[in-house]
């Protein structure tokens, strides 16, 4: 019943935990963008973490299109709203862990904010109870500022101080340290998460600084 070449569309499938999911579009990357797009929802679902918008963007693009490629059965034309038949498109099992759906598409530590950050040094990145991260042990991106050329650009969280016991002033608004402030201690820099004005601040492990442990 082909009397119309409209009705030629362009259809892209994918597979997630065995759920077929399936794009029609008149343009192919349309179609396949499309259906990138809804796996990675799909994903992010299962992980329940916040589907990351324009994900597709920012420097590990490419790595995450890659992986997301893997869901993608094969690209056809087909006749619009005709019977998806997922044994034409060659798709492949694919076993994923949530884990690695966070890591890849999850919040990542430079979207951080001071408000975040609570007196335990969790990092909560959403609204939820369980959406919160400890940064003791978890590796921070240090602004190149603050380091030297020999430091490493990630540097993990090896201890907290108590910020009232280590700051007479905040450096960022010259207020009082509200109570329950940290400081984040990394091999070579320290980072004061200041909830007074919402600004990270981060000195070199030299300033002078005299800091208190509480770990
Ligand atoms: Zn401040």
């Amino acid at each position: 019943m082909l009397n119309n070449e409209e009705k030629i569309v362009w259809r892209m499938v994918a597979m997630v935990d065995g759920d077929i999911i399936s794009k029609d579009h008149k343009k192919a990357e349309k179609a396949i963008k499309q259906t990138r797009n809804a796996v990675v929802k799909r994903l992010c679902i299962n992980a329940k973490i916040d589907y990351p918008y324009a994900w597709w963007q920012g420097s590990e693009a490419a790595d995450k299109i890659e992986f997301v490629d893997k869901f993608l059965g094969t690209l056809i034309s087909v006749i619009s709203g005709s019977k998806v038949r997922a044994h034409d498109h060659e798709l492949e099992f694919i076993r994923y862990r949530v884990p690695q759906i966070v890591a890849i598409f999850g919040p990542k530590p430079t979207d951080m904010t001071a408000d975040d950050i609570d007196s335990q040094g969790n990092w909560h990145f959403g609204e939820g109870d369980h959406e919160k991260i400890s940064l003791l042990g978890s590796t921070l991106p240090v602004p190149s500022d603050i380091r030297s050329k020999d430091q490493p650009t990630k540097q993990e969280v090896i201890a907290m101080a108590d910020a009232q016991l280590s700051l007479d002033n905040c450096p960022g608004c010259n207020g009082d340290i509200p109570f329950g402030s940290i400081i984040l201690i990394t091999e070579f820099a320290h980072l004061f998460p200041a909830n007074c004005c919402d600004n990270m601040i981060w000195f070199n492990q030299d300033a002078e600084t005299d800091l208190e442990g509480l770990e």
